[in-house]
């Protein structure tokens, strides 16, 4: 017995579309957020100083509330204590305050985390990229549009070549000939012998990473300048990341520009590398994702250096959050889903090099099936 009829009242009958809309929001799912860990297996065997790897494991997470899914990824970094499970155990951590948070104050949400979380900042990509994919997709718009961007504006990427040997450089050269810009991997005895290779096939544009390979400044002067001569447009990183004043020396030195990679991780290192390099490149993995990524331009731009957005070996998701973000760069080097082999997503395309980015609403990914 209810409390009305206890007092002799008759029962009050609930109009039938109220009760539909009680059941209905009763019967909404409860938001949540997922994570694993996926294995990209690569193209050609990647090849660097350290080791030789078939694959490379990332972290994705899927955000899900009122119907609609946000994606995100991150690439560990080992050598800033990052592994894969490291990654899903941060989202696992913070998963609760997550869910529990209203996602329309995601700037918030993502200060929380940074200020929760020493380091993990491919976890810090993965949760962001999926927040800005689900806020941008709950307001209808691509990500570039959030952020006032012209999509004619995105550049050209460059296409990355791999130490090898003089002869396959050449056969990898000319597979890429639909890439107007190469970046190229220096930094060993073997430049020459890799540039000769190169320069034996075309007479394309290259972009150069040295990753932090030269140790005498001496040598990094000599090595730049004869890249020039090669007809390379800029040097990334030639000395070792804490090198920030021998650098300063190199660039006094040199004419091509000189990017920072190693040595500008994160918003607050812009200021100390400003006078050692010419511009910036920004990863979302390094950085902690999307916004973190726009914050790091923006500071970088207002010192007048130029600025760069780069990748690791990534999924589609990853590399089109970035290339988002591209209208606003000087220099794309943005091909790291292209070096895979079982790409989970289509999002940006790249035709005759320019970076063509989806015009559907948030990243605009679209699953294979
Ligand atoms: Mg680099």
């Amino acid at each position: 017995m209810t409390r009305r009829e206890a007092l002799g009242l008759p029962a009050i009958a609930l109009p039938a579309l109220t009760l539909g809309a009680v059941r209905l929001a009763t019967a909404a799912p409860a938001p949540s957020l997922s994570s694993a860990i996926v294995r990209l297996k690569l193209k050609h065997t990647w090849t660097t100083v350290m080791s030789s790897s078939d694959f490379r494991d990332t972290l994705h997470t899927s955000y899900t509330r009122d119907g609609i899914t946000g994606h995100g990824e991150g690439a560990p970094i080992v050598r800033y204590n990052e592994s894969p499970e490291s990654a899903a155990k941060t989202v696992g951590e913070l998963r609760k305050f997550l869910l529990d948070s209203d996602p329309r104050q995601f700037s918030k949400i993502l200060a929380e985390v940074f200020r929760r979380v020493e380091g993990q900042y491919a976890a810090k990509a993965a949760i962001d990229i999926a927040l800005m994919d689900w806020t941008t997709q709950k307001l209808g718009v691509p990500l570039y549009r959030y952020f006032g961007l012209d999509p004619k504006d995105a550049p050209v990427t460059t296409f990355s070549i791999g130490i090898d040997k003089p002869e396959t450089t050449k056969a990898k050269v000319e597979e890429a000939a639909e890439y107007p810009v190469l970046k190229i991997k220096v930094g060993l005895d073997s430049d020459e012998a890799t540039m000769e290779a190169v320069r034996a096939v075309t007479k394309k544009p290259i972009r150069v990473d040295a990753n932090e390979g030269w140790t005498d400044r001496e040598t990094a002067v000599r090595k730049i300048n004869w890249l020039e001569s090669q007809g390379v447009e800029f040097v990334e990183q030639p000395m070792p990341a804490d090198r920030i004043e021998d650098t300063r020396w190199v660039r006094g030195k040199v004419h091509i520009p000189i990017i920072a990679d190693e040595s500008c991780l994160h918003a607050h290192d812009i200021a100390k590398v400003k006078d050692s390099f010419d511009g910036i490149n920004v990863k979302l993995d390094k950085a902690g994702g999307v916004l973190e990524a726009w914050r790091m331009l923006q500071i970088a731009k207002s010192f007048g250096m130029k600025t760069m957005l780069g990748c690791m070996v990534s999924s589609s998701c990853t590399v089109t959050a970035a290339a988002h973000l591209s209208p606003l760069v000087d220099y794309a080097d943005l091909d790291g889903n292209l070096l895979i082999a079982n790409d989970p997503w289509t999002g940006v395309t790249v035709k005759n090099g320019k970076l063509i980015l989806p015009d559907r609403p948030g990243l605009g990914l679209i699953k294979h099936t």
